[in-house]
């Protein structure tokens, strides 16, 4: 028995990946990871010190300069045969993900494929590393602008996307020319090693994918090492902002995405019906721990309201919550004990401040629980701006009605909430919708469409505190931040009279 008095022999050590093999390093700590259906204590991952950190840095460093100057399109052939590994492999990846974060089978399988549409999209970036070019600027003289790699850049990944978002990350990166150093979450860090060794049998020299575990003290490491030149960063945002400051401080370019509170606007000429199986699957899938979950639907109208309402408590009542392998299983259990017992604390807050708790997640019937971290789904209504539970982000399976009384009191309650990561409005009126698309203050926005993730050749991010700094990711703005311009003037010698000009060049 360990220290939380969960049996444990089936616990496996989870090693860091450096220079192309797994490492222990120096092992000062080991952080526990549990399977949340269960319970159990599945596996003791290796938290790094900044030794280790320095280790994985000093790899990725002295990998660079022969993988940046590998022509991009043999990088390219790299991620082509990884791409075809992580297909193959994408149900046992699955299975891993459910193991260790929860969410059902069938959505752990749909990360894999968010993921491998990044793979797919790096594998045309050279197409985007072209620069460009102009003929004779001066008597004689070209210019080019071209797009270089950064040299060593890390990433930083929250728990509830052990695939994707690192995915959203490393394939860009290294197709771009640069070396990498991921710091998966600590809840379940398996998956980022498992995709380091596909990496490697698709043919990646070694120490171009690094991974190492741990907590504060490896991303402290690494945002203090002047030898990596950027970090992508995602989790919450008092965590976001603390990295984006740190990192800036330390000269790094940063990227770091926040948390969210995503609003679903209802109008009162939406389909009902589609609106209610939207914001079912947006607000209890992955028991609500995506940054694009909805957490709050705004029902224009006091009929649409009620309407609404009604819907979702009988919907809520069919919902089928158990282990994520179960077959028609629709919502697995939170990732850890903690959280749970966070996101229920949530439920006494609302009540506490005057919200109506129409259905009480605790309440809910869980089939094979055992001593699983299950939660059932629950609902607020008459939930106020003002409220903590609706200021806060959740995190989990809660979804608040918040009622507004016109379409403009709808989109001043969005605008006016701190968080501007994802939204979506339901309505058959094209004006509305077009109205919503023009002035909502947040990054990605549906019409009819829950969570409106953009495809990978798109780039993803929100607005005000659900990102710092400048750059969404992957998609063309992935490729901005993971380069720089270099731009050249040339001139070779040749028959033009060579003068020397103590005044400003201009091409009079
Ligand atoms: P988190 O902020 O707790 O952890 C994210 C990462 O930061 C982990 O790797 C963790 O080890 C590290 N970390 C934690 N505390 C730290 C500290 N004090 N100093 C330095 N590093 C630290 O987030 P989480 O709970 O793993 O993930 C959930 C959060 O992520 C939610 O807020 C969710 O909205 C957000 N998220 C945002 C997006 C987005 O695109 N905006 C996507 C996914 C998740």
């Amino acid at each position: 028995m360990n220290s939380t008095g969960t049996a444990n022999i089936t616990a496996t050590d989870i090693d860091h990946w450096i220079g192309g093999e797994s490492t222990a390093g120096s092992v000062a700590s080991r952080g526990e990871v549990h399977n949340p259906a269960t319970g159990a204590l599945t596996g003791r991952v290796a938290f790094a010190t900044p030794e280790d950190v320095t280790a994985a840095v000093t790899a990725a460093a002295e990998a660079f300069p022969a993988w940046s100057n590998t022509p991009p399109h043999v990088r390219a052939r790299v991620l082509f045969r990884f791409r075809d590994l992580v297909e193959t492999h994408r149900d046992r990846l699955a299975e891993i993900i459910t193991a260790e974060h929860g969410k059902v089978f069938n959505d752990a399988q749909g990360e894999v494929t968010r993921g491998l549409e990044v793979v797919e999209f790096a594998c045309g970036i050279p197409q985007l590393l072209k620069g460009e070019f102009s003929e004779n600027v001066g008597r004689a003289v070209d210019a080019v602008t071209f797009r270089q790699p950064l040299g060593v850049v890390t990433g930083i990944s929250p728990f509830n996307f052990p695939a994707m978002v690192p995915m959203w990350m490393f394939p860009v990166a290294l197709a771009c020319g640069n070396t990498f150093v991921m710091k998966p979450s600590e809840k379940d860090p398996t998956l980022s090693v498992e995709l380091a060794k596909l990496l490697k049998e698709a043919g990646l020299p070694d120490g171009v994918f690094n991974v190492v575990h741990g907590d504060k003290v490896a991303v402290d490491a690494l945002l203090v090492d002047p030898r990596v030149e950027a970090v992508s960063f995602v989790g919450s945002t008092p965590i976001a902002e603390y990295i984006h400051t740190t990192a800036v401080a330390n000269g790094k370019r940063v990227q770091a995405l926040g948390g969210a509170k995503n609003h679903m606007v209802v109008m009162p000429d939406a389909d009902l019906d589609q609106a209610v199986s939207a914001l079912m699957g947006a607000a209890y899938g992955s028991a609500g721990e995506r940054c694009m979950a909805i957490s709050v639907a705004v029902p224009v109208g006091e009929e649409t309201a009620q309407r609404l309402r009604e819907r979702l408590v009988k919907a809520l009542g069919e919902l089928k919550i158990g282990p994520g392998m179960t077959a028609d299983v629709e919502m697995g259990p939170l990732v850890t004990a903690a959280h749970r017992d966070k996101v229920a604390g949530y439920l006494d807050i609302g009540v506490e401040e005057g919200a109506e708790l129409v259905v009480d997640g605790r309440k809910q019937q869980v089939n094979g629980a055992g001593d699983g971290f299950f939660l059932g789904g629950s609902l607020f209504d008459h939930v106020t701006a003002s409220m903590k539970i609706y200021r806060e982000e959740i995190f989990g399976p809660v979804l608040a009605i918040a009622r507004a009384g016109s379409f403009a009191e709808a989109l001043t309650l969005v605008n006016e909430h701190e968080y501007g990561n994802g939204t979506a409005i339901f309505t058959r009126d094209g004006n509305t919708a077009r109205t919503y698309l023009a002035k909502v203050k947040a990054g990605m926005v549906g019409v009819n469409v829950p969570i409106p993730v953009p495809m990978a050749f798109h780039s993803f991010g929100g607005w005000k505190r659900s990102l710092f700094g400048d750059h969404h990711v992957h998609g063309p703005e992935g490729v901005r931040f993971y380069t720089r311009n270099k731009t050249a003037t040339t001139r070779w010698p040749s028959d033009a009279q060579v003068t020397t000009d103590f005044a400003m060049p201009t091409h009079a």
